[in-house]
């Protein structure tokens, strides 16, 4: 499922146009759409307020009331800021009176059971005119179920940024393709629930949701005649005296994944833990800071660094070290600061949570939260690295300037620890896989299936890193079953 800027939308359309299909018709596609999955909804009893706007999320909202009508439905079909005026929804409106509906002034009297919001869409630009904040109170305030056109009034569609008066959705029909504010705070909590309407759009979006079938097409088969050195040799370098578990919840989720071989480079002291609880890792004890380590490191499949690490020069030295050869390098956590990186033909993949790419890119946290897809497509293409911008809806960004979100995951994995567990998967999943975009796109995606898994199962989120890392054998089962 794709997801589409404001301005790709106006480019599909125009892009339609030259190939022979009307606005008039995608128009007709998105009503009857919205009729569609609409109706189901719906008793032929209820009373139904189609509140439309001025330009095509109005005319939308028109040829659903038309739809509605013809049905026997109960509608009101109302312009709080006066009638349309693009030349399509002109149209629409007009068919809809020769067919002999009726538009009624806009009222807050009756008492509806449904409210459809099609006053803005896509077209908005923050702050709403003062004459929709009234309206927007009003809709706020009935009872109704209330049902947006493509994204809740209020909504900045392709940031997270709201007004200060949002209309609050039941539901929400997302025209063509899911839009950038569907995944960013706050705007994503006005949506209720989001289903996307394919209109007759071409479909050209680089943004995408990954979602069960990909992982499901993509997760590479074990063969049966298979050996480890099948599913690559991953190397993490993690792990300290004050932090060791860290290292031990990356070499789980890396060993749980299935990589076939681990090495962990870490402190004398931090390997007797890792060792004692993760018997499959084998170690390499170097001084880091004689670069004893860059001459060993050929053989390795790929290179995880970070967690559970200090940000320290040596840190640092190591890691330029490493980015001149050609493997495959994951940074988290320590790994992560301000930094500039070569072009190589394996890709760099960083592992930020907000604060640690607030760390990295000196971005304003408060501008983060609203603006995450574009901010990390913008780091991803500036550094030729793919970005994996972790926490609700992770954000990954690749340096083509396509992307992906997850949607698995939930509030239980708001826990030290999750992170690191991660960063061993994605190891693996590298380690495993050739295809870089699916193999990061499903380590974050299962990775996310374990916590949703844990919830389903108990119903709380008493979760704790090391437990999820034991769900995967059920996780990945049920995927490739
Ligand atoms: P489009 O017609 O471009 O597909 P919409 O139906 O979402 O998009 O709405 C665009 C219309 O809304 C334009 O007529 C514009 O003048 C109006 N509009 C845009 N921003 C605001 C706003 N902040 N307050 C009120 N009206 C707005
Ligand atoms: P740590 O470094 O302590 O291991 P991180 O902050 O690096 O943890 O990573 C936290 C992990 O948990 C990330 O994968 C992130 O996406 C996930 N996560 C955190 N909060 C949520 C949430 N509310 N919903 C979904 N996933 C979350
Ligand atoms: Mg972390």
């Amino acid at each position: 499922m794709h997801i589409y800027t404001s301005s790709q939308i106006k480019k599909a359309d125009q892009l339609a146009e030259s190939l022979g299909m009307e606005g008039f018709a995608l128009m007709e596609n998105a009503g009857g759409g919205l009729y569609r999955s609409i109706s189901p909804l719906l008793l032929k009893r209820d009373v139904i307020a189609v509140l439309a706007g001025r330009g095509n999320n109005g005319g939308d909202g028109v040829v659903l009331a038309r739809y509605l009508q013809m049905n026997g439905y109960q509608v009101h079909l109302m312009f709080p800021m006066g009638e349309p005026k693009t030349k399509e929804a002109v149209q629409h409106l007009q068919y809809y009176k020769s067919c002999g509906f009726e538009v009624i002034p806009f009222n807050q009297a009756a008492n509806y059971n449904w409210i459809i919001d099609g006053l803005l869409g896509v077209g908005v630009r923050l702050p709403l005119k003062r004459e929709l904040k009234h309206v927007i109170e009003w809709i706020n305030s009935q009872e109704a179920t209330v049902i947006s056109i493509d994204v809740p009034t209020g909504v900045d569609s392709d940031t997270g940024e709201t007004d200060l008066q949002v209309v609050q959705a039941d539901y929400t029909f997302s025209l063509h393709g899911f839009k950038p504010s569907c995944f960013l705070y706050p705007a994503v909590s006005h949506f209720g629930v989001t289903k996307v309407i394919d209109i007759g759009l071409p479909h050209t979006g680089r943004w995408k949701v990954w979602n069960r079938d990909d992982v499901v097409q993509t997760l590479p088969k074990r063969r049966a005649n298979a050996h480890k050195g099948t599913f690559g040799t991953g190397l993490l370098i993690a792990g300290s005296d004050d932090m060791p578990g860290s290292a031990v919840l990356s070499a789980i989720g890396a060993l749980r994944f299935g990589i076939g071989k681990l090495s962990v480079l870490t402190t004398k002291e931090a390997k007797q833990i890792i060792a004692s609880i993760v018997p499959e890792a084998t170690f390499l004890i170097r001084d880091l800071a004689k670069q004893e380590l860059i001459a060993d490191i050929d053989p390795f499949s790929c290179i995880a660094i970070g967690p559970g690490l200090p940000q320290d020069d040596v840190l640092e030295q190591l890691i330029h070290e490493i980015l001149t050869k050609e493997i495959p390098v994951i940074l988290d956590a320590g790994a992560l600061r301000k930094r500039e990186y070569p072009y190589r033909k394996n890709p760099i993949i960083l592992t930020p949570h907000p604060g640690e790419f607030v760390r990295m890119t000196g971005i304003a946290t408060k501008q983060l939260e609203s603006k995450r897809i574009e901010l990390a497509s913008k780091y991803a293409v500036e550094h030729h690295v793919i970005v994996v911008l972790k926490g609700q809806y992770t954000v990954i960004a690749f340096p083509d300037g396509s992307g992906l979100i997850n949607v698995t995951g939930n509030e239980s994995l708001a826990k030290g620890g999750s992170g690191d567990t991660l960063t061993g998967m994605l190891l693996a999943s590298l380690s495993i896989h050739q295809d870089v975009k699916a193999a990061v796109a499903n380590a974050v995606y299962i990775h996310g299936l374990c916590a949703d898994k844990w919830i389903e199962d108990n119903g709380s989120s008493t979760l704790v890193a090391h437990e999820y890392a034991n769900l995967l054998p059920i996780v990945m089962h049920q995927i490739e079953k």
